[in-house]
């Protein structure tokens, strides 16, 4: 079969390779659509030895069952599903109490991660790693399983303070960004607020239902302090999709006392925390940092039955498996909107 593998750091290539065979409590799975995410160009541009190599890529994964390994139960050939990308260990205290996204042995094991991924025609999951989508399409439902559950469980950690009357900024209309955006719409019944440097994002996002937009800038600080109000007032939350030094900083400026900064983009920036009282603090007091980290697999479920009520929908750009190596170009180039999506 056919699979996009990075072969060396660094280097994606489309290659030959024999299709698998599901091994005892696994699921051979017929791949119908793919997300490309940017943790995929982090796994590429990583220091050898920190992924496998070879490796086929590709964690955010929806596909139907074809083959059932020995053992595997409560699974028939055609079914379809959404793959739960992480595999924890399943023995540490994180693991025990499902929350796998948390596992404390490091890195933490997946698919596309830690074995191969879903950019071919076949996969290997796990069956635990499985779930049914209905009839979501395929290219919907893989978006899901990343793009979906990510700013899911974001807002999950933020929920206590995303009551009725408060306010969310949302920095990042991308592929997670979109998401969240329906996820808070569906959920809850914020104030959204959204910042992109991205005009078409920012259109993505009102039709979305983000009640304000602000396009990022170097008066961004202030524009968004015009709708949320000035220190110590401000956005009850902030979500930050792209996590650069120049976002990070707008969410720390941003945020209210007594709020909540949620780091999900993994652009390298960094947060300074200094609570003393003899300089302005560089986020405000009773403020809470956190870095979310994809989700659990209780909450993929719940993803996927906001999708299938209609009130989750990614805006998707679909690509052959023979244009996979493009559509990460265009990824790093900043040119998909919404997500792109690799269909095998
Ligand atoms: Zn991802
Ligand atoms: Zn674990």
């Amino acid at each position: 079969m056919r699979a996009i593998r990075m072969t060396a750091p660094g280097v994606l290539e489309q290659v030959e390779v024999p299709t698998p065979t599901a091994g005892p409590g696994e699921v051979l799975l017929r791949v119908g659509a793919v997300g490309a995410c940017h943790s995929d160009l982090h796994i590429l541009d990583a220091p050898a030895g920190l992924f496998p190599v070879p490796m086929t890529l590709g964690h955010e994964i929806a596909g139907t069952v074809d083959q059932l390994g020995p053992g595997v139960t409560g699974w028939s050939s055609g079914d379809r599903a959404a793959v739960y990308g992480i595999i924890g260990c399943g023995r540490c205290r994180a693991c025990l109490r499902g929350a796998e996204n948390a596992c404390r042995v490091v890195p933490v094991g997946g698919i596309g991660l830690s074995r191969d991924g879903g950019l071919a025609e076949h996969v290997v999951v796990p069956a635990s790693r499985l779930l049914h989508v209905g009839e979501i399409d395929l290219t919907q439902a893989a978006p899901l399983t990343d793009a979906g559950l990510t700013p899911y469980h974001a807002v999950e950690l933020a929920r206590d303070r995303l009551r009725p009357g408060t306010s969310c900024v949302v920095i990042g209309i991308g592929g997670l960004g979109h998401m969240a955006l329906q996820i808070l719409v569906a959920t809850t019944a914020v104030r959204i607020i959204a910042v992109d440097t991205s005009v078409a994002a920012l259109d993505l996002a009102s039709r979305l239902g983000a009640h304000d937009v602000v396009q990022a800038g170097p008066d961004s600080v202030d524009r968004i302090r015009a709708l949320v109000g000035p220190p110590p007032d401000g956005a009850d939350v902030v979500l930050d999709f792209v996590g650069a030094d120049p976002t990070v900083t707008t969410a720390r400026q941003v945020v209210a006392t007594g709020g909540q900064v949620l780091l999900v983009g993994l652009a390298g920036g960094t947060l300074p925390v200094r609570p003393v009282a003899d300089e302005p603090p560089t986020v405000p007091l009773e403020t809470a940092v956190e870095v979310p980290f994809w989700g659990t697999r209780a909450e993929l479920q719940e993803v996927i039955a906001l999708a299938r009520s209609g009130q989750l929908q990614a805006d998707v750009q679909t690509f052959p498996l023979t244009e996979a190596p493009e559509a990460y170009e265009m990824l790093r180039r900043g040119e998909i909107h919404g997500r792109a999506v690799i269909v095998p």
